[in-house]
């Protein structure tokens, strides 16, 4: 049976190419095909003989995972994917096309156990977490498919499906291949994961990857009413993650992000704003206030964009960066969850073939 080796790092290339090509430097060449030049198709591995082209494809593949559909925003170019892993699980992965970058959303978990209100992903519980090679290979996918697209430079952010810290070896084993130099070649500062707080891995995301970005999310500086918001709170306070990014403010390479979701009545007003000050003061912070997209079903509503503004001034009076993030892909409804969502309750999806 012929093995997909999609997604795999470089020691795994060797060890199961090795029996079959016998100088290192083509398994070299062949890692650099997939990941540097994201051509897939072994026949066009131009630099290797004939013989040898015959004797890999007779052995194994590269192939990008299956994209049941595709749903582009007609607004700003948004493109959402429902892709499918090979036990039939499936993930979401988001490519947004910016002014002067992309950026791709990529999943860590199918599902999520964590069970946020304001997130479709939590609604649908937790079915299993992504090995690394499936999270590199959901990255290969989405950029094959969108070949012509990528005039700009790329951004990751581990904001889709699931909690990036709650399968942190194989995030981490993911980026070592999406930022080795020899192969796909991101750029580790040009990678956000965004947490909840699992506290022990937070401790050891910053310390082994201290170049990736952290986003935290926030969501409300009250524990009382994180934890409605956020079950998590319960068992890892975020005052307990302020503490270790305050301790280890100065080896932070990037600033933080708070993330926080605009909650209409529920954490949007002055108290919410002062709070914020107080508990992520001596991180070096950043605010993203995120509108937020109301689904189907939710109790939660979004606060008003001109109190959204007002919110926003009221932090940067204490001269701290404040971002409002310019939700894409609303019709499309991008928020991670939903496709999925949809799929769920049998809606009509559109179906799209696989480019080779
Ligand atoms: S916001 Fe993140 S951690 Fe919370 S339920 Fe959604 S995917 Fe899980």
């Amino acid at each position: 049976m012929v093995k997909n080796l999609l997604g795999y790092d470089f020691n795994i290339f060797h060890t199961e190419l090795s029996p079959f090509v016998d100088k290192s430097f083509h398994i070299k060449q062949i890692y650099q095909w997939v990941y540097k030049k994201r051509v897939l198709n072994i026949n066009n591995f131009t630099n290797l003989s004939k013989e040898l082209r015959k004797k890999v494809a007779g052995q194994f593949s590269f192939s990008i995972l299956n994209v049941l559909s595709e749903e582009v925003s007609s607004e700003d170019g948004s493109r959402k994917y429902l892709l499918e892993l090979e036990d039939g699980k499936k993930i979401e992965t988001v490519f947004i096309p910016q002014k002067d970058r992309i950026s791709i959303c990529l999943s860590s978990q199918v599902g999520c156990k964590f069970g946020c209100k304001f997130c479709v992903t939590g609604l649908m519980g937790f079915h299993r977490n992504l090995e690394y090679y499936e999270i590199v290979s959901q990255l290969i996918t989405v950029l094959v498919i969108n070949k012509e697209r990528l005039k700009n430079r790329i951004n990751l952010v581990f904001m889709g499906m699931g909690e990036p810290l709650d399968n942190y070896e194989n995030v981490k084993r993911a980026i070592k291949v999406i930022t080795d130099s020899e192969g796909i070649s991101i750029s580790p500062k040009r990678i956000t994961v965004s947490t909840i707080g699992i506290i022990s891995y937070l401790k050891r995301f910053l310390e082994e990857l201290p170049d990736v970005k952290l986003a935290f999310s926030l969501n409300s500086p009250f524990p009382s009413v994180r934890k409605e918001l956020m079950p998590v709170e319960k068992r890892y306070p975020f005052a307990e993650n302020m503490k270790i990014l305050r301790r280890e403010r100065k080896k932070l390479k990037h600033r933080v992000t708070f993330e926080y979701i605009m909650l209409k009545g529920v954490n949007d007003r002055l108290k919410d704003a002062k709070e914020i000050l107080t508990i992520t003061k001596g991180i070096p912070r950043k605010i993203n206030l995120i509108p937020f997209n109301y689904f189907e079903g939710s109790e939660l509503y979004p606060t008003e964009m001109d109190k959204i503004d007002k919110f926003a001034g009221y932090l940067r009076k204490y001269r701290v960066v404040v971002t409002i993030r310019d939700s894409k892909g609303k019709d499309i409804k991008a928020s991670c969850g939903n496709l999925f969502a949809k799929l769920e309750r049998g809606h009509e999806i559109m179906e799209i073939k696989n480019k080779d």
